[in-house]
């Protein structure tokens, strides 16, 4: 049984990806569930809900030997503890590569803007058609992960793509549906701090050190700032405790598409307006126009130690 593992602090584009590519697969005859290694959002249990899909299984580890397949991710960093006791033998992927392994793998790596465009382009080589749930989990992810193509990291086909699915899909109002996923995204009630912090949240190394990102996308900025002061104490904590050089904590205003960071020190503070010219104000960092971790806040983090 190949076991599709989602990532740490799960997306909906993990989330679906594990799904439906565990879907694919049986309909090719082949054994395989979704698995997942972390709590759900609200976006993805209000889409899980909305479309009665029954959320992936909740594991730590899985048993020595296990094959895996990772979806939306590739560092060890980011997925299940035990991963080098387990047989992975398969990567579906669309941000930057950083792993070893042990044995050979089957690859699949693009640059587009979400792992569930290259599911569906999955689907499509196998000449196999995608049941009506799937398309709307699909669309989705997409839309989720491209934050509705306002992201840099949207591509044409992933456009092209919820056209397409939405064939099968049969949503009336695209942009709507993206505005009920960020509403429901958006409303974290009074969610503890550093649970929030880590909703959204991945360990970097830069130039031999280790850097945590975490982002809040949201409509509704003002609630993470209103709650500055507890965030930037916990941002500390979380340094000392985690043992990292660093912590950023992004709020990402998606309708109006704006980056506030806050950092776990001065320092942190100091190295965003070097390297992105950030504004500094109230001990945050306004980046303008920065809405996604994957490709303009590593890279240019990345440039900057290297
Ligand atoms: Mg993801
Ligand atoms: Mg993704
Ligand atoms: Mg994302």
């Amino acid at each position: 049984m190949k076991h599709i593992v989602s990532h740490k602090n799960p997306d909906t584009d993990t989330i679906v990806a594990a799904i439906t590519y565990a879907k694919l697969l049986n309909k090719q005859g082949i054994e395989a569930k979704p698995v997942r290694i972390g709590v759900l959002n609200k976006e993805t249990e209000f889409l899980l809900n909305k479309f009665n899909v029954e959320s992936p299984e909740l594991v730590e580890t899985l048993p020595e030997g296990t094959e895996i397949v990772l979806v939306d991710h590739n560092e060890k960093s980011q997925s299940i503890d035990n991963i080098d006791e387990l047989n992975l033998t398969g990567i579906i992927d669309h941000h930057k590569f950083n792993i070893q392994t042990s044995g050979p793998l089957n690859i699949r790596a693009e640059i587009i803007g979400s792992t569930a465009s290259i599911v569906t382009k999955l689907y499509n080589e196998a000449g196999i058609e995608i049941p009506k749930v799937d398309a709307q989990l699909l669309i989705s992810a997409i839309l989720s992960d491209t934050l509705y193509y306002r992201s840099p990291t949207t591509t044409e086909q992933d456009r092209q793509i919820v056209q397409d699915l939405n064939k099968i899909a049969e949503f009336e109002d695209l942009e709507q549906h993206s505005l009920d996923l960020f509403a429901a995204k958006s409303n974290l009630g009074d969610i503890e701090v550093e649970k929030m912090i880590k909703l959204d949240y991945k360990i970097f190394n830069f130039g031999g050190d280790d850097y945590a990102i975490g982002v809040m996308e949201t409509t509704n900025a003002q609630y993470g700032i209103n709650r500055k002061e507890e965030i930037l104490d916990k941002l500390k904590e979380i340094k000392k405790n985690d043992n990292l050089k660093g912590v950023f904590y992004s709020i990402v205003d998606i309708l109006n598409e704006e980056n506030t960071t806050m950092t776990s020190g001065a320092e942190e503070l100091e190295l965003l307006k070097t390297i992105f010219g950030a504004q500094i104000k109230d001990d945050m960092a306004y980046l303008g126009n920065v809405l996604s971790r994957k490709k303009q806040l590593v890279p240019k983090f990345e440039a900057h130690f290297n």
